[in-house]
C-alpha cells in the first residue's frame, strides 16, 4: 500500500475475551504484512467479561488499537457505526472480532479495490460453518430480502469490507434508527465488487447475536429496504373486492334459484366479503402516507455526489 494511504479497521465486541488476545496477534501480523500506517478502533460494546480490560492492555502496548467503550449493550451494528464515525484513515475496513472474518482477507479487499477501481470491496460468504438451521435461515432471509428490496442488496453479503473514507462518511451520515448497514452501504451507490470467501467458525466463544436479535437485524432490513407490505396491503384489497363482485353474482343467481337460502344471507356474505376488500385497500391508502413519512424523519439524503469538476 502507498505510504501515505492509512488504513482504519473497525471491530466491535461485546463479551469477546477468550478472542482478543488472538485477534490482536492475527490483525498484527496480518495489517503490518502491507501497511504500518493503520489504526485498529475496538468498540466495546457494554460487554460484562474482560474485554475492556484486555482492549485497555493492548492500546498500552500498541497505541495503533483506540478503544471506545459504550455506556451499555446498544448492538453490533450501532457499535460499528461508532466506529466508523472515528475513523481518519483513507480506507476505512469493517471487520466482527470473533474472528469469523480473516483479517489476512483485508490485503486482498485492497488489492480487488486496486484491480478493479472501485470504492468498495465487500465480502461474500460462500460457506458458512454454522449451524444447518442457522444457514438455511440466512440462506432463505437474503433470497426473500432480494425480491422485495427496493434496492439491490447482494446476496449473502455481511458486513465485513475495505470502502473508502467517503463511503464510510456517507455510511455515517444517514445516522438510521434501523440500522442495516449492509443495506446502507449498497443503497449509497458507487462502485462495490463482491469477493467470495469462506467463513470460519468462530475462534471461541458463543455467538452474541441471540435470535431475537438477529430477527431484528432481519426486521430491518425488509422494512428499511422494502415498501412491498404496504404495496401488498392495497393490492390483496383489490382482488378480495374483484372476488367480492364475482361472488355476488353468485350469491344472488343462487338467491333467485335457489328458495331456501335463509333470509338476510346473501346481503350478509355480499358485505362483509366486499368491505373486508375496501377496508385493506383504506389501510393500504394510509400505509402509503405512512410510507411517506417514514421517507421524510429517515432523512436519507436525496443524493450523493461521487466526483464534481467545477
Ligand atoms: N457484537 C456486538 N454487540 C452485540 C452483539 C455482537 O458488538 O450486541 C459483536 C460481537 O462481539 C462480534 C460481532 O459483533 O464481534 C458479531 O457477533 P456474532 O459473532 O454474535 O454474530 P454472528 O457472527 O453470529 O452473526
Ligand atoms: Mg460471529
Amino acid at each position: 500500500m502507498a505510504a501515505d494511504v492509512t488504513l482504519t479497521l473497525v471491530i466491535p465486541l461485546y463479551n469477546e475475551e477468550v478472542n482478543i488476545q488472538k485477534l490482536f496477534e492475527r490483525c498484527t501480523s496480518a495489517l503490518t504484512a502491507w501497511t504500518e500506517a493503520y489504526e485498529i478502533i475496538c468498540i466495546n460494546d457494554g460487554s460484562s467479561d474482560k474485554t475492556l480490560e484486555l482492549l485497555k492492555s493492548i492500546h498500552k502496548l500498541d497505541s495503533r488499537w483506540k478503544v471506545i467503550s459504550l455506556s451499555r449493550n446498544f448492538g453490533h451494528q450501532q457499535a460499528f457505526l461508532c466506529g466508523l464515525s472515528r475513523a481518519t484513515g483513507h480506507l476505512v475496513a469493517m471487520m466482527d472480532g470473533d474472528l469469523q472474518d480473516p483479517p489476512e482477507l483485508l490485503k486482498k479487499f485492497y488489492e480487488t479495490m486496486q484491480e478493479s477501481d472501485c470504492d468498495v470491496v465487500y465480502g461474500i460468504r460462500s460457506k458458512r460453518k454454522e449451524s444447518a438451521f442457522k444457514k438455511l435461515m440466512y440462506q432463505s432471509y437474503y433470497r426473500i430480502l432480494k425480491k422485495m428490496a427496493n434496492i439491490e442488496i447482494p446476496l449473502d453479503s455481511g458486513d465485513f469490507c475495505l470502502m473508502k473514507k467517503e463511503v464510510a462518511f456517507n455510511l455515517v451520515a444517514t445516522r438510521e434508527q434501523s440500522l442495516f448497514i449492509r443495506g446502507i452501504r449498497s443503497w449509497l451507490g458507487y462502485k462495490q465488487v463482491g469477493y467470495v470467501y469462506e467463513r470460519d467458525a468462530r475462534f471461541g466463544g458463543e455467538p452474541k447475536y441471540t435470535f431475537k436479535k438477529l430477527f431484528q437485524l432481519a426486521y430491518n432490513g425488509i422494512f428499511s429496504f422494502s415498501q412491498m407490505p404496504v404495496k401488498l396491503l392495497t393490492s390483496l384489497g383489490f382482488w378480495v373486492v374483484l372476488i367480492s363482485v364475482f361472488y355476488s353474482v353468485y350469491a344472488l343467481y343462487i338467491k333467485i334459484t335457489s328458495p331456501n337460502v335463509p333470509q338476510g344471507f346473501t346481503t350478509l356474505a355480499i358485505a362483509i366479503f366486499f368491505f373486508g376488500g375496501v377496508q385493506l385497500i383504506a389501510l393500504g391508502i394510509i400505509g402509503e402516507y405512512v410510507l411517506r413519512i417514514y421517507d421524510e424523519t429517515r432523512n436519507r439524503p436525496l443524493f450523493i455526489e461521487k466526483e464534481v469538476l467545477w
